[in-house]
């Protein structure tokens, strides 16, 4: 980043009002894209984009268009929050039109707040555009309904990607009649399942991975939870990936992924007991 001048205390008079937009990109595909986004995308001075958002989006910011990717990875900030809030205020005070392009929807674990947040305290006039976060993205792909009426009457999005998992308490979060869609569980993924079944959910529970969804290189597989930390590891599932554990899973358009002997047999035993 080259722009690193301290932020102007006052702004001069004459100064045009600048302005910032946290603007959801949605899962991957272009056209799940809001029409206010891309208006937006055509109108901006700079286009702030983190390394969620797919290619189709980013082609859509037109050359003139000054961009700056601030891509982070689970292990390896290229940019740390502090300095991209620092970046955003500073040149919205400098009076340019900013969108801060995020991966899914800006307020599901996008730090969107946070920004939202510095925003506030710099006195920046900001506005948020949802996008449609990677689960509803991947289920509709999938033909999964989050909450379908037979199966599931809540729905429970959580993030899965602290090491021991000890932050958070799941109880209750999954089973019977919900359904759990964990966000940035790769690795942790053997750990999630051995927490849900030792809390007592059912070994058996269908879940559904989702890779790269609505993209064409899209995959969705589906096992049962004693087989999900397996099952990642044997397809070598790659990041951008949900999880989906609950009765739903049972009704994704996935491909059934039988590792470990016995486990075919459960599954046909679930499915044969709803009936499906
Ligand atoms: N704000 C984003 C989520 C950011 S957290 C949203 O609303 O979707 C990043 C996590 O989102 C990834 O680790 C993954 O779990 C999930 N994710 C984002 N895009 C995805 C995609 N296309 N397919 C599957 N999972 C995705």
């Amino acid at each position: 980043m080259e722009k690193n001048s301290p932020l102007p205390s006052r702004l001069p008079a004459s100064a045009p009002l600048g302005k910032l937009w946290l603007v959801g990109a949605g899962p991957g595909d272009p056209d799940l894209l809001t029409l206010k986004a891309a208006r937006l995308l055509e109108s901006a001075d700079l286009v702030v984009h983190d390394g969620l958002v797919g290619q189709g989006v980013l082609d859509l910011i037109p050359p003139h268009v000054e961009r700056i990717s601030v891509a982070k990875q689970r292990s390896r900030h290229t940019m740390k929050q502090e300095l991209i809030n620092e970046l955003i205020v500073r040149e919205a005070l400098a009076g340019r039109q900013v969108v801060r392009l995020k991966g899914g929807d800006p307020f599901i674990f996008g730090r969107g707040g946070e920004e939202l947040d510095a925003a506030r305290a710099a006195g920046v006039a900001c506005e948020t555009v949802p996008g449609i976060t990677a689960a509803a993205g991947c289920a509709a792909q999938a033909g999964l309904p989050l909450t379908h009426r037979a199966d599931a009457s809540a729905v429970t999005f959580v993030a899965g990607q602290c090491k021991d998992l000890s932050d958070q308490d799941w109880s209750g979060l999954a089973g019977i009649g919900r359904t759990l869609v964990i966000y940035m569980g790769l690795a942790t993924a053997a750990a999630i399942s051995d927490k849900l079944i030792h809390d007592g959910v059912s070994p058996d529970l269908p879940v559904c991975v989702m890779e790269r969804g609505t993209t064409a290189q899209a995959r969705a597989l589906r096992t049962i939870l004693t087989d999900l930390g397996d099952l990642v590891l044997r397809e070598q599932v790659a990041s951008p990936a949900l999880i989906i554990v609950g009765e739903v899973a049972k009704r994704a358009d996935a491909l059934d992924c039988l590792g470990a002997p016995g486990i075919a047999t459960q599954i046909d035993a679930v499915l044969l007991r709803n009936q499906i």
